[in-house]
């Protein structure tokens, strides 16, 4: 029999891989796998449920040929306001020139397209700006009727299918999840799921509602990309398991010159309370056609790495670009070059939030501290639901974390998580079949050899979670 290759990754920060139509092929799923993608991530902004089904198939039966979790990121859309689709795919908008939006589902063309939201035609008044394609073109409103609004393009440009629409001036009166979003929910959460993306969250209520919905099928990935959410941020924090910086949205929203700032204050709040954090959107945008980014992409990346996210994320690169292969690849490579930087690894350690006043909080901390001291190479954490790996990561070791577990929903929850390497092992049934179970696991994946250090960390009894209590110090004979 051959042997298996351990697949591991060269760097801690993980990458979130959008798919769409460049990358629906199961080739390419598992070459964008290969190249270093440790979540998929699915836009049911786009694409019908049996595309979406399609995709999901393919990642769960490349986990079986890889032999590694995979997570999936479904994300679904909120009130996210969207024009139709245009004859042809695309047109490009004049300035200068009247354009009309309307509810009429016939593809658009120059002169118009559909605008399927009855409660902004209501909502504009005259003068009212609307953004379009993440504030790219711009459109005045010059007349409002029932059923559709008369304006001037102010800022032309390119304009395809379903782009969306932000309309800053309005408040507009939406709820947090569509019909459509409930629907998505439902299809996503009967096949199963790691994390639900939600879009457009405002207040905390939002979160628990999904929160409800989900009922632990699957974690809630908070996007924050409304002001309003930035004013509540600690209590959205609070109640949802992960967050994401959704820049295209948030910088639309926002003037550009508060996004940096609101990327860092989001990155460091969910890095104190413990929530994974995936910074999202034009990352390496200019790769959608391009074989290699701009400078200022992999600052872009870099700067993520910097903050402490524990994911960075490609969303049309992937998804419709024509080198999505080469975008995984690149992001990988810049990654892994700043984690090599000993400024990094400093500027890391400085950030480290205070440990949880906790003992679970405390045991974390004290693994960091013990891998750290006697230079051991992994910090093997057994978990049942992945909270203890989550509180180590939280402490951003200097060596990578094993999240062993019995449980495959929480190894592929741990697929987005800083520096974890999922594995799933056997139910543990004693402290001494623990470190055995640990030894062995971080010498086949490749992490640790005869003679080198293990820190082992764990809750007992074993299986209950929330309770880690345990420190080992092992080593591999
Ligand atoms: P979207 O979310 O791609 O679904 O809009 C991400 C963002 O707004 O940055
Ligand atoms: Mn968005």
């Amino acid at each position: 029999m051959a042997t298996r290759i351990p697949i591991r990754r060269r760097r801690r920060t993980k990458i979130v891989a959008t798919l769409g139509p460049a990358s629906a092929t199961p080739e390419m799923i598992e070459r964008l796998f290969r190249a270093g993608a440790d979540v998929f991530r699915l836009n049911f902004s786009h694409g019908t449920h049996e595309d979406h089904a399609a995709r999901i198939a393919t990642i769960r039966a490349l986990e079986q040929k890889v032999g590694r979790p995979i997570g999936i990121l479904a994300d679904v859309q909120g009130p996210k306001l969207r024009v139709g689709q245009f004859r042809g795919g695309r047109v490009q908008l004049q300035t200068g020139q009247p354009f009309r939006l309307d509810l009429s589902p016939t593809p658009g063309d120059v002169r118009r397209v559909q605008l399927p939201h009855p409660e902004i035609i209501q909502a504009a008044q005259i003068g009212t700006s609307l953004l379009l394609d993440d504030g790219k073109l711009r459109l005045r409103v010059t007349h409002r009727r029932e059923d559709h609004l008369e304006t001037e393009i102010v800022v032309g440009g390119p304009l395809s299918d379903r782009k969306g629409v932000n309309v800053p001036d309005v408040v507009l009166p939406i709820p947090a999840l569509t019909a459509k979003d409930r629907a998505d929910l439902a299809f996503v959460l009967e096949i199963g799921i790691e994390y639900v993306g939600l879009s457009f969250v405002q207040r905390p209520e939002d979160v628990a509602e999904a929160k409800a919905i989900a009922d632990g099928r699957a974690l809630i990935m908070v996007k924050l990309e409304k002001p309003q959410a930035l004013d509540n941020l600690d209590a959205i924090i609070a109640l949802t398991d992960c967050v994401m910086v959704a820049r295209g949205d948030l910088g639309v929203e926002l003037p550009p010159e508060e996004v940096p700032l609101a990327q860092k204050r989001i990155v460091r709040a969910a890095r104190a309370a413990g929530r994974p954090v995936v910074v999202a959107t034009q990352m390496l945008e200019s790769m959608i056609a391009a074989p290699s980014p701009t400078r200022a992409e992999a600052s872009d990346v870099a700067t993520a790495v910097f903050d402490g996210a524990d994911a960075v994320m490609l969303s049309a690169e992937t998804a419709a670009g024509q080198y999505p292969y080469e975008a995984v690849n690149m992001m990988d490579r810049i990654v892994a070059r700043v984690e090599q930087d000993p400024g990094w690894r400093q500027l890391t350690d400085a950030a480290r939030p205070e440990p949880e006043p906790s003992s679970a909080g405390a045991i974390a901390a004290a693994a960091r501290q013990v891998a750290h001291t006697i230079g051991a190479e992994v910090i093997a954490t057994f978990t049942s639901t992945g909270s203890t790996t989550l509180r180590v990561a939280r402490e951003r070791p200097d060596c990578p974390i094993l999240g062993l577990t019995s449980s495959e929903e929480a190894a592929r929850r741990l697929a987005v998580v800083w520096g974890v390497h999922p594995l799933m092992t056997q139910e543990l049934h004693s402290m001494t079949d623990m470190v055995a179970k640990a030894l062995r696991a971080a010498q086949a994946e490749g992490f640790a050899g005869r003679g080198e250090e293990v820190v082992v960390t764990a809750g007992v009894p074993f299986g209950t979670p929330g309770t880690t209590n345990a420190l080992r110090v092992a080593t591999v004979k």
